[in-house]
């Protein structure tokens, strides 16, 4: 039987992968409780929570870096825990990819590609060379295939680690964070290989923190929480609509920044940083980041002239779906609009304002003025 059709009959029967039950505990610290999912050929899954959740601890316990405390996982219906089930071969249908990279750094990118089909594969070293030159190509590497680690970027290390990852012929690639280590200027390149790889029919299990790539790319989101895949869905189901408590504040908390403004000493610098950082993060572009910086520290001037000059709350809130930015300011006082009541230090400031920010609205909120508006 052709090899194609045997893998389409095959689809539909079996889940590539399949974990029943899966717990893990570190001594008395129980990781993962309760997990029970299925994975299909040319899935591509993203996992997103909070950090400490054990998403790294889930992908190693599926490749078994980890050795799982209870459950079942069965690939293509083998089952992977039991005693003698072949680890190594197992192991080497997955691929995964670190937030580190992992390169040797004593080789040169083009051998890191062809160690691993020459040693653990028994690959004729010439058509490794050429399979893993063909690879370089794919990721945009080529004309650095002799080159060492250290003589390529943050970016360029990440794709030639994917394209080592590839070059032992798996059938699901684990990510763990692949972009996480690097500076925000790499980030798409690697995304970009990514993306191509999902267009390919790879099969995907990605952690990410990006999430307008884990909604663009992604099959299936699994929003982990509480030891458990604690929702699943399509990314619209997620992202727009997430049906459980938990899920929905998690989205709603890494589409915002939020920050405290105590007293008029306050860390402009740090809080024009963390602004930079969140644009950069949901791909804001750079002009509209620009205005959230100087919007934020305008108003804040004048609201730290008003009558309450302490306990200030802003919140920057991005809405993928309006792909625009609300700037929140909350402050103590009488009721009052701060921007037609408090002793303007100038005009240029309202200048500044008016210039930057869109359908400005007053409002009082528990207690408090809020300003609102869109940033331009
Ligand atoms: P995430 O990837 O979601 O941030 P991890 O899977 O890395 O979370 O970690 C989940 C929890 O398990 C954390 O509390 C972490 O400290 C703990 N943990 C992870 N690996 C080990 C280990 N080898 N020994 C002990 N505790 C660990
Ligand atoms: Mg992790």
């Amino acid at each position: 039987m052709p090899l194609r059709l045997f893998l389409a009959n095959r689809q539909g029967e079996i889940s590539m992968i399949r974990v029943e039950h899966l717990s893990k505990r570190f001594g008395n610290l129980e990781v993962l409780k309760d997990i029970n999912v299925e994975i299909d050929q040319g899935e591509v899954i993203s996992i997103i929570g909070p950090s400490g959740t054990g998403k790294s601890t889930f992908l190693r316990c599926l490749n078994l870096l980890d050795q799982p405390s209870g459950g079942h996982i069965e690939i293509d219906g083998q089952d992977i825990l039991a005693p003698g089930a072949k680890v190594p071969a197992l192991r080497r249908r997955m691929g995964m990819v670190f937030q580190s990279f992992n390169l040797f750094p004593h080789l040169t990118a083009l051998e890191n590609l062809t160690i691993g089909p020459v040693r653990l594969l028994g690959k004729p070293a010439a058509e490794a060379v050429s399979s893993g030159m063909e690879l370089l190509r794919m990721v945009g590497l080529a004309e650095k295939a002799h080159s060492f680690p250290e003589e390529l970027s943050g970016g360029q290390k990440q794709r030639v680690a994917i394209a080592r990852c590839l070059s032992m012929g798996p059938e699901i690639i684990l990510f763990d964070e692949p972009t996480s280590a690097l500076d925000p200027t790499m980030v798409s390149e690697v995304l970009a290989v990514i993306r191509r790889l999902a267009k390919q029919g790879m099969t995907m299990a990605i952690v990410t923190h990006e999430m307008e790539f884990a909604r663009d790319v992604s099959t299936r989101v699994f929003y982990m929480d509480e030891g458990l895949i604690y929702e699943q869905g399509p990314p619209a189901q997620i992202f727009d609509n997430p049906q459980r408590e938990r899920t929905r504040d998690f989205i709603g908390k890494v589409r915002s920044l939020a920050w405290r403004v105590e007293s008029a000493d306050y860390d402009l610098y740090a809080l024009v940083g963390r602004i930079e950082g969140f644009c950069e993060k949901h791909l804001i572009p750079h002009r509209t980041a620009h205005a959230a910086q100087l919007l934020s520290e305008e108003l804040l001037g004048i609201l730290l002239t008003g009558p309450a000059p302490h306990g200030i709350d802003l919140v920057l809130a991005y809405s993928e779906k309006h792909r625009s930015l609300e700037l929140r300011l909350d402050s103590a006082g009488p009721p009052g609009d701060p921007l037609e009541t408090a002793d303007l230090p100038d005009d240029l400031a309202l200048a500044i304002i008016r210039n930057y920010a869109e359908d400005i609205a007053y409002e009082r909120v528990d207690d408090r003025n809020r300003l609102r508006m869109r940033v331009k």
